[in-house]
């Protein structure tokens, strides 16, 4: 005998098959089962047949293990096959939910013939519908991130999809200074629906999140989405320059192939917002935006209570280049956020006077730096600050994020 059967007949002759397994008949499935591991590069049939012809076991009316399980494997198969075919994919992996009864009976046959080079059902059932439905799909099983995981309940006859999601990163430029990054509930109602906001139960009309992520629902016909940006600004701050990056995850999408550069058109009709750099992405991407820690430039028009010199002004402001500022939670998002003090790097900073009362502020700081607690010091909570520092009181007119600096770092 080659390819290994020798041993596992020697293996099952070891183990007094024959006599243990009298009262017990079992399948080919179930007896190649039982030394599946002795010997590779063979399937359980060839296996649990060899040791049945040499030991001239009987087959019975039916396996006491599985039951005839393994008779219904192209019933399985079908039934999966079916469900796939509602569904956009290139690789695929089966799953089952056996039985518990046969997995039990199983688990006591090994410790009663103490066997240790088994092979458990549910490998064997998964591995076999795997190779029957790659050649009919035209698909292929991947382990590790399949598009699709068919779980098949053979106790139930009943098979489940885990469509795993797909990701698209790009980045977005935002022109207005009504739109938040994500939904907002309406502050009357709490997202019931009123009067006040037309029962949408929103407090502004669209987010950055619905204008870049309702295209793509309806385009891969995916049941919900989330939206990951590298940080985000307020509502009312505009986001210029290179855009900040961002995630867009859709789960269980039925259609996973995008023409991106057709969904940027799509998504850029919106007057409001426009993505650029749009490409397929990961949740690994994810994970890294989200720890990412990029400086940004910021533009800021403030308002001062009283005139200011321009030589001051500029005198105060050159004084916070290269220092570190410490910030308390803003009182502003304190209901929010932890209370606790930081340190942000101020990199840069330069103040032109529009007018009298007007100076325009470019500075670029640490992610993470509240632009307009370190122009109004937040009474005291940030400091040192502008105001405190010019000493006459000024806040943030208008800001704008004009540029995220993701890719040169500190530096660029
Ligand atoms: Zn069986
Ligand atoms: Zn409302």
């Amino acid at each position: 005998m080659s390819n290994g059967l020798g041993e596992v007949v020697e293996a099952a002759k070891k183990a007094e098959i024959a006599e243990r397994l009298s009262d017990k008949p079992l399948c080919d499935h179930c007896l190649g089962r039982l030394f599946g591991k002795v010997s590779t590069g063979l399937d359980n049939p060839s296996r649990g047949r060899a040791i049945r012809e040499s030991l001239g076991l009987e087959l019975g009316e039916k396996c006491w293990l599985c039951e005839g399980l393994f008779d219904e494997i192209e019933k399985f198969s079908d039934m999966i096959e079916e469900e796939l075919e509602n569904i956009e994919y290139d690789s695929f992996l089966v799953g089952s939910k056996i039985d518990p009864e046969i997995e039990s009976r199983e688990e006591n046959l090994w410790v009663e013939l103490d066997l240790h080079n088994f092979e458990i059902t549910k490998a064997e059932m998964n591995r076999e519908i795997g190779k029957i439905l790659e050649p009919r799909t035209g698909k292929v099983v991947e382990f590790k991130r399949p598009d699709v995981v068919a779980l098949m309940n053979t106790a139930f006859d009943d098979v489940e999809l885990t469509i795993n999601p797909i990701f698209v990163y790009g980045r977005y430029k935002k022109f207005v200074r009504d739109v938040p990054q994500t939904t907002w509930s309406c502050r009357s109602c709490w997202g019931v629906g009123c009067e006040k906001c037309d029962n949408t139960g929103k407090e502004y009309q669209h987010s950055v999140k619905d204008l870049i992520g309702e295209p793509f629902l309806v385009e891969t016909d995916s049941e919900d989405y989330s939206f990951h940006g590298a940080g985000r600004e307020d509502v009312d701050v505009k986001m210029l320059g290179r855009g900040r990056p961002f995630v867009l995850e859709l789960s269980r999408p039925k259609k996973r192939t995008i023409d991106l550069e057709k969904m940027q058109k799509e998504v850029n009709r919106s007057e409001a917002i426009e993505v650029t750099d749009l490409k397929p992405s990961s949740r690994k991407e994810v994970a890294e935006l989200k720890t990412a820690r990029y400086f940004k430039s910021y533009k800021a028009i403030v308002e001062l209570d009283q005139p200011v010199p321009e030589q001051k002004l500029k005198e105060v402001v050159s004084s916070f280049k290269g220092e570190e500022i410490a910030q308390q939670t803003p009182a502003r998002v304190a209901k929010r956020r932890a209370d606790k003090v930081r340190k942000r790097t101020i990199q840069d900073i330069e103040a032109t006077l529009l007018d009298d009362g007007t100076a325009e502020i470019c500075i670029k700081a640490e992610a993470g730096t509240y632009i307009k607690e370190l122009v109004n010091g937040d009474e005291g909570r940030t400091k040192p600050s502008l105001a405190e520092m010019l000493g006459v009181g000024c806040r943030v007119r208008f800001l704008d994020v004009m540029d995220i600096h993701d890719e040169d770092g500190e530096d660029g």
